[in-house]
């Protein structure tokens, strides 16, 4: 293989509206662009858009990384060996190694995408402006009661479309419970993703058995690691993947084809350059679901 030359630079976009989740309140994106080229004047590039609390190394580790790598020579072999703990990363410079020899594009309006509604009662405005397949809602943000009046308002506004329940792991047991029993009742609820922290993966499982209406795991799965995990504690439900915090597109693929898995492909705000990864991706590996990337609205042009 031809020598590699490799460099990166930092962004920040900020966000239109900050997004609100049960994490907290998120005002500005950041990551890093990767640019790989080779001696043939072949260019690849690749995202590196870390979330460290969802369980992808920080920004600064990542950057740490990028300069070590600046200093000695990038092969092949040194992508296929990122340290583990670095997800983020092997996400950035596989994709990249990747683009460099193929640059497979997905047209990305040829795909179905839920939309994500804000929080609170604003989702209702949402709801009626836009027509999807599926929308997405951030529930465990206000107290249970409210947010189960705003769902009852909602469901009438869906008009034949599917909506996600977003918990971000906060929920109690008894209100996951609540949640499940309105959603089998209405019938409109796609999933619930994620209604307790990881830890109690023992009682989400249970859930998942009790109730007629699916539960997605998402902060239990942040990477391929913890989603093998899963898959061998018997999990036979939706998982979430955000490929550009998972690891290695490679490993990804290899579970896919081994595991057969229930599949939502999601993001994590990454820009162009990662989602056009992601979408790769989920184009090549399939899916009967929508994807998690209803976003461009929420990012300010600069
Ligand atoms: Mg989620």
């Amino acid at each position: 293989m031809s020598k590699i030359t490799f460099s990166f630079a930092t962004y920040q976009r900020p966000f239109v509206t900050p997004l609100v989740t049960h994490h907290g309140t998120w005002e500005v994106r950041s990551g890093i662009i990767i640019r790989i080229a080779d001696d043939e004047g072949r260019v690849g590039w690749g995202e590196i858009a870390p979330l460290s609390w969802f369980g992808s190394e920080t920004l600064a580790q990542a950057i740490a990384f990028c300069q070590e790598i600046e200093k000695k020579s990038l092969t092949e072999a040194v992508i296929k060996e990122i340290p583990s703990h670095l997800t983020a990363c092997q996400f950035g410079f596989e994709c990249a190694l990747e683009d460099l020899y193929h640059h497979p594009t997905v047209a990305e309006d040829s795909l179905d995408y839920s939309y994500l509604l804000p929080a609170g009662k604003e989702a209702l405005r949402a709801c009626q402006q836009e027509r999807r397949t599926t929308f997405k809602w951030k529930i465990g943000v206000k107290p249970l009661e409210e947010e189960l009046e705003i769902f009852t308002q909602l469901v009438p506004l869906l008009q034949g479309a599917k909506v996600r329940l977003d918990a971000n792991g906060g929920l109690s047991l008894a209100k996951a419970i609540a949640w499940l029993k309105i959603a089998d009742e209405t019938g409109v609820v796609e999933f619930l993703e994620q209604p307790l922290p990881p830890a109690q993966f023992q009682e989400m499982l249970e859930l998942s058995r009790e109730y007629q209406t699916a539960i997605a795991l998402d902060e239990s799965v942040a990477t391929l690691t913890q989603l093998e995990a899963c898959y061998h504690n018997q999990w036979r439900g939706i998982y979430v993947i955000k490929p550009a915090i998972a690891g290695s597109p490679q490993k990804l693929r290899r579970l896919c084809r081994e595991l057969k898995l229930d599949l939502v492909f999601s993001s994590v705000f990454e820009s162009k350059i990662g989602r056009q990864a992601v979408l790769n991706l989920a184009r090549e590996l399939g899916t009967q679901r929508a994807l998690g990337f209803s976003i461009n609205h929420w990012f300010k042009e600069i």
